[in-house]
């Protein structure tokens, strides 16, 4: 389909960006790798006014190790991420997104300000207990990422905000898994986890954290699962029983590719395999 009619700016700076957002009002939207945006609007579900494209707007694509932590531009392109292994979890999970033609395309700041509870980078967020940086007319805030997502393609980033960069903690020593469940390769999470795991001198769980993508309207953070292994010993045993608490407290919704209990049931077993594969190292 044809989206309707937009205007469309591509201001070389984020002044101008927010200049343009602000004027073009609460429907103008910024445009990144338009792989969400742009399928929307084709389907007329959503129809903005206004396309203000960051492409040309300067520095936003940095990537750099700051104070135990990595700094990222919100235009680094899945691409740029998928390749860098001392990214950890994060650049595990971004090899997984769609294809490569999509991850050539794709942006980490419109996967996060998109808030899609299927997209799989929020999750990771939210274990990693990152942050973002959104710029607006009233100055720069910083949103973490357990407010960062409110609802169901809903974000704390208000009209006329740009996101400008990600945080996320290094987490060196952690073992990491992203555990993600498709009908056909390279889909859309049916459910997906991430496990975080940091062993203690004696082998047993200093700290873990889990994560749930596409098990309702925003990721979830699997808290009885991590309660259940913190301070215990990381045996397999031990493992499959805390990971059975993996959909407490989740309300799934059933789609065509599964019903709620059927994505409860991948949330455990996807829990157990990837907290096992995080106790590993
Ligand atoms: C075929 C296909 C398969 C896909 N499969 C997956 C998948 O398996 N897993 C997955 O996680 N994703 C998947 N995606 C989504 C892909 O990762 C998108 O690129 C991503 O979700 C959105 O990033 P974008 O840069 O394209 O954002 P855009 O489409 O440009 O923008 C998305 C939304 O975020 C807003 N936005 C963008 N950037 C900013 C910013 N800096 N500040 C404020 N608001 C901003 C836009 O206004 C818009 O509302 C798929 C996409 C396609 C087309």
């Amino acid at each position: 389909m044809i989206p309707p009619e937009f205007d469309y700016a591509a201001p070389d700076s984020l002044d101008a960006a927010l200049q343009a957002l602000a004027d073009g009002g609460e429907d103008a939207k910024p445009l990144a790798g338009g792989h969400s945006l742009l399928p929307l609007m084709r389907l007329r579900l959503a129809a903005p006014t206004l396309l203000v494209d960051l492409r040309r707007v300067p520095g936003l694509r940095a990537l750099e190790r700051e104070n135990g932590g990595w700094r990222i531009g919100a235009l680094s392109r899945h691409a740029d991420l998928q390749r860098r292994a001392e990214l950890g979890v994060l650049a595990e999970t971004t090899a997984l997104i769609a294809d490569q033609q999509v991850r050539n395309r794709g942006t980490i700041g419109g996967s996060l300000a998109h808030g899609d509870p299927a997209s799989d980078l929020p999750a990771v967020l939210l274990a990693t207990e990152g942050t973002v940086t959104v710029r607006g007319s009233a100055g720069t805030r910083e949103i973490a990422a357990a407010d960062l997502f409110e609802d169901y393609m809903t974000t704390a980033i208000a009209p006329g905000e740009i996101l400008t960069e990600v945080r996320v903690p290094a987490l060196d020593g952690w073992g990491h898994a992203y555990e993600k469940f498709t009908r056909r390769a390279e889909d859309w999470a049916m459910v997906a986890v991430c496990a975080l795991v940091s062993r203690a001198d004696d082998g047993s769980c200093a700290d873990v954290r889990v994560a749930l993508t596409n098990m309702g309207s925003t990721p979830l953070r699997a808290t009885a699962v991590e309660e259940a292994l913190r301070g215990r010993p990381l045996d397999d045993e031990t493992i499959a029983r805390a990971a059975e608490q993996a959909a407490e407290g989740t309300a799934p919704p059933g789609d065509l590719n599964a019903s709620p209990d059927y994505k409860r049931h991948l949330a455990r077993v996807l829990t157990r395999r990837a907290l096992r594969r995080a106790a590993e190292g």
